[in-house]
């Protein structure tokens, strides 16, 4: 066969990968409000940005819907992590449905860092990408008082009301060196800015950006395990080939043309925040299906990060 003559092949962990605390709290939320409340549990918009946790969860009774107005009324609805606007959540109480907040409270965060600049006049420029759920979202706090600032071109020209009140916020799952260099932009273009005392890229995003820099050079090819609408992951991604290695976005161990590996000696892989680290197993087996497979797994602090459940779940 041909993979007989394929020789040793070494994979390359990078640690921390997968699950975050939001997203492990969030597929919680959604499997205990099944136990609790019974199915159909409602979730608006994938709970977490991945293709297996969305059908998982179907199975064991969750009904994805794309807006609220979808849900008959006094069922249980939860919002998925990536939070909602306050007008979503008027609506729903509208309709008189049991609300569970699954939004990740680092996504709540940077909604009151929203809600108080705005408050007291501020612009705020939100660095991120505008067609993401969590985005539309941050904005939906005072909508017409943020800018959302895609990129350092935009950063160059964005023209606030008044440039002496303006702050910025970040999207959670951003590339932190391209988020830097826009911020960088803005602070340079508006002296008074003020801005989130860290910055708003979550833990989770720093901590597996870190992981997979460092694993990408020694590698000849990178897997990032994770959804293709999921921010975190296309990051990551991002990252490796920033570091000149080739890599690739798969949602499962099924994507991945085994042939075209065949030259591949060292592989690296990673997982985006949103998803399972049952996939990554899988990868790793499926890899073994071309020859002798080393795993090692680089070294890193473990994160112990959890987040408490709302009270109607918990
Ligand atoms: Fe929360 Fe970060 Fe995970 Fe998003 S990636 S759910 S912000 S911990």
């Amino acid at each position: 066969a041909w993979s007989d003559a394929l020789g040793e092949r070494e994979v390359l962990l990078a640690s921390p990968r997968s699950f975050c605390a939001g997203v492990d709290r969030a597929i919680d939320v959604v499997a205990r409000a099944i136990d609790r409340y019974g199915a159909p549990v409602y979730v608006r918009r994938q709970i977490v940005h991945n293709a297996h946790v969305v059908r998982e969860l179907e199975q064991r009774g969750a009904v994805f819907v794309t807006e609220v107005d979808e849900v008959p009324p006094g069922q249980v609805l939860v919002f998925a992590a990536h939070g909602v606007t306050p007008a979503v959540r008027a609506e729903a109480d509208a309709r008189g449905l049991s609300v569970i907040d699954a939004t990740c409270p680092l996504v709540s965060k940077v909604h009151s860092e929203v809600r108080r600049y705005t408050g007291r006049g501020d612009t705020v420029f939100l660095i991120g990408h505008g067609d993401h759920e969590e985005v539309e979202g941050t904005v939906g706090e005072a909508p017409g008082n943020v800018i959302v600032v895609e990129d350092v071109a935009a950063a160059a020209r964005v023209a606030p009301r008044d440039p002496g009140r303006v702050a910025y916020a970040m999207q959670t799952t951003l590339a932190i060196d391209e988020a830097e260099q826009i911020a960088g932009v803005l602070r340079e273009r508006f002296p008074t800015l003020q801005g989130p005392r860290r910055d708003d890229i979550c833990y989770a995003t720093t901590n597996r950006q870190q992981a997979v820099r460092a694993i990408a050079r020694e590698c000849d090819l990178v897997l990032v395990v994770g959804s293709a609408n999921s921010s975190n992951s296309v990051r990551l991604v991002e990252v490796a080939q920033r570091e000149g290695v080739e890599a690739l976005l798969v949602d499962d161990a099924g994507q991945v043309d085994l042939r075209a590996l065949k030259g591949v000696r060292r592989i690296g892989i990673t997982a985006g925040a949103s998803a399972p680290p049952h996939l990554v197993d899988e990868l790793v087996h499926c890899l073994s299906g071309l020859g002798p497979v080393t795993v090692r797994e680089s070294q890193a602090e473990p994160e112990n990060i959890h987040f408490t459940l709302p009270r109607e779940v918990s």
